[in-house]
């Protein structure tokens, strides 16, 4: 989770979001206007599936899905840009029996606005909102709202150091930490059972705001250990003991592998799917060796870590477009991939 202010495009701040964090309808709004003030509309074809890519020596052959009619449209390109992400594709998370659950199950990726949690239980978070006044000055004052965003940025690249491993930094950011979370949970039975055994960096930096306090209110149980199995009216925790539940919300389950969702086959008959099966690997995270005019935003090895992904992927952008320019004004070049060696 990064500040709202620094997940904007660098060259497009936003005064008006409320608070320290916001919710994800606030991000949504962002972007949406974003495509709006920049008349993207005309270039994006929603409900529509790449389901298919092959290199044909000369262009890229891709075949599209109509999500709503399933109907299959071809298409083709000289220069294939995969931007899927890496973060969205969801999948229910491995539990024995969770398909027998007959209250509503719920995934916090696919999250479902119309289920009311009244009267049932109910985790809730909450964070630091911003005035009116102070979202007047971000809008009056383009460089205040820069300072706050600098901010942002330089606390979230200093924390780089905690990532390296076993420095005295990452050693004084976990004990920092241990100590932190002890004393939020103030609670011996509780207090080092949440605390990770890896080391600070290999996973998000959490808890979030007010998730360990949750942890400690008198209608909150807790089941360490994991889920059993998933009856019709519950789950069965570690103990053997059931626990009956209206609403089973699965917090956990992405497919996060690096393998294209389709296939992308080069002329020699290769798919980077069964390439990329076991130990992915390409070229500054955007390019991949023998896969001609393919690019992919966001790929294997990529700077991922700390701090908002936009920049990353801003990087990434303004390296393809040098590429493609390239490509477009040298008469001399059908095509181009990085070696095998420069990506080893
Ligand atoms: C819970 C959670 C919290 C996160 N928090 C942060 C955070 O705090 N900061 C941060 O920087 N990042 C965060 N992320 C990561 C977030 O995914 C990225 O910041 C950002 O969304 C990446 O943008 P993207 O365009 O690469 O991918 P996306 O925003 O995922 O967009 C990819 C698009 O491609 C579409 N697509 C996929 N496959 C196909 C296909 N075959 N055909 C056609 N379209 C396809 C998808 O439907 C999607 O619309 C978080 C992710 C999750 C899940």
């Amino acid at each position: 989770m990064c500040p709202p202010h620094n997940y904007t495009y660098s060259w497009g701040p936003s005064p008006t979001y409320s608070a320290v964090y916001v919710s994800s309808q606030e991000l949504y709004q962002y972007f949406k206007n974003f495509r709006a003030k920049h008349r993207l509309e005309k270039y994006i074809h929603l409900q529509h599936k790449v389901v298919g890519a092959t290199w044909d020596g000369k262009a890229w052959k891709v075949q599209v899905e109509e999500v709503q009619t399933g109907r299959l449209v071809d298409a083709e390109c000289d220069i294939l840009i995969n931007a899927n992400g890496i973060l969205n594709n969801w999948n229910w998370p491995d539990i024995p029996d969770l398909d027998k659950f007959q209250g509503k199950l719920l995934h916090s990726a696919n999250w479902d606005t119309t289920v009311s949690l009244d009267n049932k239980s109910v985790g809730l978070s909450s964070t630091t909102h911003y005035t009116p006044s102070e979202k007047a000055v971000f809008s009056s004052s383009p460089s205040t709202l820069r300072a706050l965003r600098k901010l942002n940025e330089t606390s979230t690249n200093c924390l780089f150091g905690t990532f390296v491993k076993n420095s005295a930094t990452q050693h004084d950011t976990r004990t920092d930490l241990t100590q932190q979370m002890q004393s939020r949970l103030n609670n011996p039975q509780l207090a080092s059972a949440p605390i990770p055994s890896w080391s600070p960096g290999c996973r998000r930096l959490t808890p979030g705001v007010n998730y360990l306090e949750s942890l400690t209110k008198p209608n909150v149980q807790i089941c360490l250990g994991g889920v059993r199995s998933v009856t019709e009216t519950g789950v069965v925790g570690p103990d053997g003991a059931h626990h009956d539940l209206d609403v089973l919300i699965c917090a956990a389950g992405f497919n996060v592998s690096f393998r294209p969702r389709f296939p992308v086959i080069n002329e020699a008959g290769t798919n980077l799917q069964d390439l990329w099966a076991k130990d992915p690997g390409c070229y500054f995270g955007t390019a991949v060796a023998d896969m001609p005019n393919y690019i992919l935003f966001l790929g294997p090895n990529c700077p991922v870590g700390d701090g908002p992904l936009l920049p990353v992927i801003e990087t990434q952008a303004d390296y393809m477009l040098k590429w493609i320019d390239r490509w477009q004004t040298e008469n001399n070049m059908l095509f181009f991939h990085p070696k095998a060696a420069a990506v080893d």
